[in-house]
């Protein structure tokens, strides 16, 4: 018996094995006998019918020369196969070691089988084995040249898409440095993304620098995602806002080998954050804080003042005889009257004291790091005096003045409810005893 009819009488044995084998990679465990078998009977197929075509003198002297010259009819049949095999193998997960060892054992199987069968078959012409072993040669070369070809595609679609793509990509090696770096990330850091490899993420402009660095030991430590936002300056001076997320890369053992990080740009988003957060927390016509924001950082002062021991005082100012103004001159110049006031107010104070528009006409002022009453008298005295001094007013001279209540803590109040309601009763008292000064609430509280 001849080796192509030994293939033919034993086809389904040598499929059971080509189908155990690949059964046994990772990849085969998760497929079917179809899946399993693929183009194994159509290979076979083909080489058998080459063994029986045949060879020309000049064929047979070439390969003694060791000059490969298998080029019959069917191989173009065995090349196509094999290419499919390697594609759908390269679909299902197949490493190339996968691909190669599978023909291995193919050719193993055969030569196992062939070996075991009686003795005339295995006397049979040798020239057949070799025959035989150059087409899987073959067909095994056909095949990791598609699987290459099919990887380096991928390799080049995921190249393109990191390419192309506006967020950062990238991946870190354990020690923070870059392994790689898509274009994004790049121009974001001034630089070839060739020449941050190797480098450190926290070299280029990053704002963060330890939030970062204590991401990267998380991921590492607990093998799990971390998310979160950092800053990068660019090269000109501007700064942008990133999400990021750092996700461990395991090796096959488990262990972390590598981290991959993606970050969003969220400038945008968080200016136009900031600009609602503007607009729910500042007075648009004098640009000082609201009701909302004073009320905020009193309760913030107070917090603080607790555990200091200093004293917070509160200003409670309205201005006096307004509405007048606000009548005759139209309300677009009592507008400008209320900025000119809230300029006059804030120039009175520090930097760290917290001036707001909370109402109409109405004014308050938080005084803080302070440990004398004194200094909260100089600035009264001197807000009195800035308000009482005329305004000019679209070419208008005007007069107005304002009345201010004072509540501290901690001698009137311990809650900011009880401080804003003190000062607001002290403001009254001074309105009524003539307007144009300021009224603490511990001497109106002590009159009553
Ligand atoms: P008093 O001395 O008792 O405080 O009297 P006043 O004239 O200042 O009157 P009051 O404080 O009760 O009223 C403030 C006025 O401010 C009432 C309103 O017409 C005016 N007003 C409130 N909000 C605005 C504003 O946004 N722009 C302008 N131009 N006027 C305002
Ligand atoms: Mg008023």
């Amino acid at each position: 018996m001849n080796l192509a009819d030994f293939i033919i009488d034993n086809m389904e044995s040598i499929l059971q094995d080509w189908q155990e084998y690949a059964n046994s990679l990772p990849p085969g465990k998760r497929m079917n006998k179809t899946e399993l078998r693929d183009h194994a009977k159509v290979m076979l197929q083909s080489i058998v019918k080459d063994l029986m075509a045949p060879q020309s003198v000049i064929q047979e002297v070439n390969k003694s020369k060791g000059q490969v010259e298998y080029l019959g009819k069917y191989s173009k049949v065995l090349d196509e196969t094999a290419g499919q095999h390697a594609i759908g193998r390269f679909d299902s997960g197949f490493s190339i070691q996968n691909l190669v060892s599978e023909f291995r054992a193919l050719r193993a199987s055969v030569l196992r089988l062939w070996e075991k069968s009686p003795q005339d078959a295995q006397l049979s012409d040798l020239n057949e084995i070799s025959r035989f072993n150059e087409a899987i040669d073959q067909a095994l070369a056909e095949s990791v040249d598609v699987y290459a070809n099919q990887k380096e595609r991928n390799i080049r679609l995921f190249e393109t898409v990191l390419l192309s793509s506006p967020d950062h990509n990238y991946i870190l090696d354990l020690e923070g440095k870059f392994l790689y770096a898509n274009k994004a990330l790049a121009d974001q850091c001034g630089n070839e993304a060739q020449q941050m490899l190797g480098k450190k993420i926290i070299e280029f402009g990053l704002v963060e620098v330890a939030e970062m660095e204590q991401a990267i030991d998380k991921v590492i430590q607990e093998k799990a995602a971390v998310r979160g936002e950092v800053r990068y300056r660019s090269q000109v001076g501007k700064t942008n806002f990133y999400e990021y997320i750092l996700t461990p890369i395991l090796d096959p053992e488990g262990k972390v080998e590598a981290i991959a990080g993606t970050e969003r740009d969220v400038t945008e988003r968080k200016s136009w954050e900031d600009a609602v957060w503007h607009r729910a927390n500042y007075d648009h016509l004098t640009e000082l804080p609201n009701r909302s924001l004073f009320r905020d950082r009193l309760e913030q002062q107070i917090k603080n003042a607790e555990r200091t021991g200093k004293l917070v005082a509160l200003f409670f100012i309205d201005l006096d005889k307004f509405k007048e103004a606000n009548d005759s001159l139209g309300h677009e110049a009592g507008d400008n009257l209320l900025q000119q006031a809230a300029t006059r107010i804030s120039s009175c104070v520090r930097q760290n004291d917290t001036v707001a528009r909370i109402g109409g006409d109405e004014f308050t002022v938080i005084l803080t790091e302070f440990d004398q009453i004194s200094h909260v008298k100089r600035i009264a005295n001197k807000m009195i005096k800035e308000l009482a001094k005329p305004f000019q007013v679209y070419g208008n001279k005007v007069s107005i003045s304002g009345s201010i209540g004072i509540s501290l803590i901690p001698q009137d109040a311990v809650n900011s409810e009880d401080l804003i309601s003190n000062a607001d009763q002290a403001m009254y008292a001074a309105k009524n005893e003539g307007r144009n000064q300021f009224r603490f609430f511990s001497l109106v509280a002590e009159k009553e």
